[in-house]
């Protein structure tokens, strides 16, 4: 089922969603059961799975680092589809344009189609670490809202290459990302909204956010959001505090703001121990807010550790 469905169907009762990452290679798929078991007591519609894109590892060969370009955690599919059947709930393969030509996409989203896969997050991916500015892969989308346009042309039978005889339509509910605090490179937030609208205008059903710690920039959001011509709905995106480091890293990697007086609450913790329990009452009483407000979902993201959004999740749903 479609997540705007799902939304439909809760009638203005907020949604519990997360994500998980898939594990890197040579990892069971075991430890993603594990976490994820857990949280299926709270019943989430749907489970969205990240992809993660190619990146440099070093291999030694005859005592020399050699440099090599491979997809650490693959499988984000086959992961999908094992969620699916496992546990009886929609799963959503996130889906890049980073890494991938169009024609990859297209297989990919006809192999979604077979599996029953009825939602898609369309995402531009991350520049590679060598990168000072993401670069298309050639034969592949240069922004999100070129792959949208892809995935809606499948949806009205339109293939690449104009396959001309077309009786089974892809009928894909897309996802696209939504900031908050703006996207890191965009030049402000009315620009980056533009470029939203235009994800929109190319056929996005819903909106995720990127995390945020301060509600009233997603209140802020959601109210901008609207008044450019965004009346899709925007599922806020929640990241529980885990770790110290988290202090430096969240405002260094996604250019978000951090409120004093979760500073001060991770400053005050001894170990890591105590800055997960910070994170948790912080995500406890943000949702709660979020909630209360009526929000159509809240999404979580799990990093693939379930013991702290299970805590949120209790305390809410
Ligand atoms: P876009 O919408 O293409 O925007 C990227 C930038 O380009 C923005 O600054 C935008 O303002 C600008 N822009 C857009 N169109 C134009 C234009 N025509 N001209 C000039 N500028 C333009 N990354 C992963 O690698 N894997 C994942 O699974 C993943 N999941 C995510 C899930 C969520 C909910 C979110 C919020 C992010 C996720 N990301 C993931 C990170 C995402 O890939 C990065 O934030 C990426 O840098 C931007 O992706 P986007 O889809 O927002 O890109």
């Amino acid at each position: 089922m479609k997540v705007t469905e799902h939304i439909k169907k809760a009638k203005g009762k907020t949604l519990f969603s997360f994500e998980i990452i898939p594990p890197k290679k040579g990892k069971s798929i075991q430890e993603l059961y594990n976490n994820i078991d857990p949280l299926m007591e709270f019943n989430p519609p749907f489970i969205d799975v990240t992809t993660s894109r190619e990146e440099h590892v070093y291999v030694k060969k005859q005592g020399l680092l050699e440099q090599k370009i491979t997809r650490m955690r693959p499988g984000t599919l086959g992961i999908c589809a094992a969620l699916k059947h496992k546990y009886q709930t929609d799963t959503i393969p996130h889906v890049l344009c980073g890494g991938f030509t169009k024609e990859e996409t297209e297989y990919l989203l006809v192999d979604c189609q077979y599996l029953g896969i009825d939602n898609v997050m369309a995402l531009r991916g991350d520049t590679m670490s060598h990168q000072k500015y993401f670069e298309a892969t050639p034969g592949g989308h240069l922004y999100a809202k070129e792959l949208v346009t892809q995935i809606n042309n499948l949806n009205s039978g339109k293939y690449l290459h104009d396959v001309l005889e077309v009786d089974d339509r892809a009928d894909f509910c897309i996802g696209v990302a939504g900031y908050p605090e703006k996207h890191l490179e965009a030049p402000s937030l009315q620009t980056d909204l533009k470029r939203l609208k235009e994800k929109v205008d190319a056929g996005a059903d819903y909106v995720v956010t990127q995390m945020f710690f301060d509600n009233q920039k997603y209140f802020d959001f959601v109210a901008a959001a609207k008044k450019t011509g965004i009346h899709v709905p925007i599922l806020p995106g929640i990241k529980p505090f885990a770790i110290h480091k988290h202090l430096q890293l969240l405002p260094q990697v996604f250019k978000i703001d951090l409120p004093e007086a979760l500073i001060a609450a991770v400053e005050g913790c001894k170990d890591n121990a105590q800055v997960r329990q910070v994170g948790v009452e912080w995500s406890i009483q943000q949702s709660k807010e979020l909630q209360q407000a009526g929000v159509p979902g809240l999404h979580y993201y799990s990093m693939g550790k379930s013991s702290n959004i299970k805590k949120i999740a209790a305390a809410l749903f």
